[in-house]
């Protein structure tokens, strides 16, 4: 029996390769496979059609800000073809309006992909407003936020990725209301014909509406009268207890 062994250095540059989490990663920042991995990575997540590896190949790129740095002329020459060049330009062009939470997953970051970004746009509005702090509340893990401040230190400044590339760095809002209050149905409705009916109301006024009375909950309902074990849980803890939903949504 023969034992493989992992390679030492990276076949594409020589560049020593280092396990992360079991993969084994190039460092060095030149590799020309990686910035097409790369390049072909952030053509996926911006939805840039067209450019996949063959053309990031011919494109001749190493680097993001390269690619916008392309001409129509340039691309036309480069893949020979004048309406690959259209298309490709018009695709590009497009993938500048993307906001902060698409972009950022683009990059690949280790370990910092769409949900996590996700979640840290949800608290921050701009790229500058990225911190160890913000990435913490946002939920980030440890590693992922190491890996993202990293990047920010020694990749997205030192390329000047800020002003060498064409993009807002802003998120999108996702338009969530300030939650009032978190509400649990209990018993029997008189306003509403069902609990699914009541629920939705709630949530379009601004309740979250959970099916037990769990700790966040700051109001009950019970339009019955009939004093439950729930209830008086619910009094217990200060939950303030609502007869009528009607008038808790003032309607
Ligand atoms: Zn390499």
């Amino acid at each position: 029996m023969s034992q493989i062994l992992p390679p030492t250095a990276c076949p594409s540059c020589q560049g020593t390769v280092e396990f992360v989490n079991d993969l084994l990663y190039c460092f060095n920042k030149m590799c020309p496979a990686q910035w097409g991995k790369k390049l072909e990575h952030f053509g996926k997540s911006l939805k840039i059609k067209g450019l996949g590896p063959a053309t990031i190949g011919k494109l001749e790129l190493d680097d993001y800000p390269e690619l916008y740095e392309l001409t129509v002329q340039d691309i036309s020459n480069r893949l020979g073809s004048e309406k690959m060049a259209s298309k490709l330009a018009t695709e590009i062009e497009k993938s500048k309006s993307v906001d902060l939470q698409t972009l950022l997953p683009s990059f690949s970051i280790p370990l910092f992909g769409r949900s996590a970004s996700q979640k840290l746009c949800e608290k921050i509005s701009t790229l500058e407003e990225i911190s160890e702090k913000s990435c913490t509340e946002a939920g980030i893990g440890p590693k992922a936020t190491a890996n993202l401040l990293t990047w920010l230190e020694e990749e997205f400044y030192p390329n000047e990725y800020d002003t060498n590339l064409p993009f807002s760095f802003s998120a999108t809002k996702t338009v969530k209301r300030e939650t009032i209050g978190t509400v649990c149905i209990s018993g029997r409705l008189n306003s509403y014909p069902t609990k699914a009916r009541a629920a939705e109301a709630l949530e379009q006024h601004g309740f979250a509406v959970k099916n037990s009375l769990t700790k966040e909950c700051t109001h009950l309902i019970n339009e019955s009268g009939i004093e439950s074990a729930k209830t008086q849980t619910a009094r217990d803890r200060g939950v303030i207890i609502i007869t009528n939903i009607l008038e808790l949504i003032g309607e």
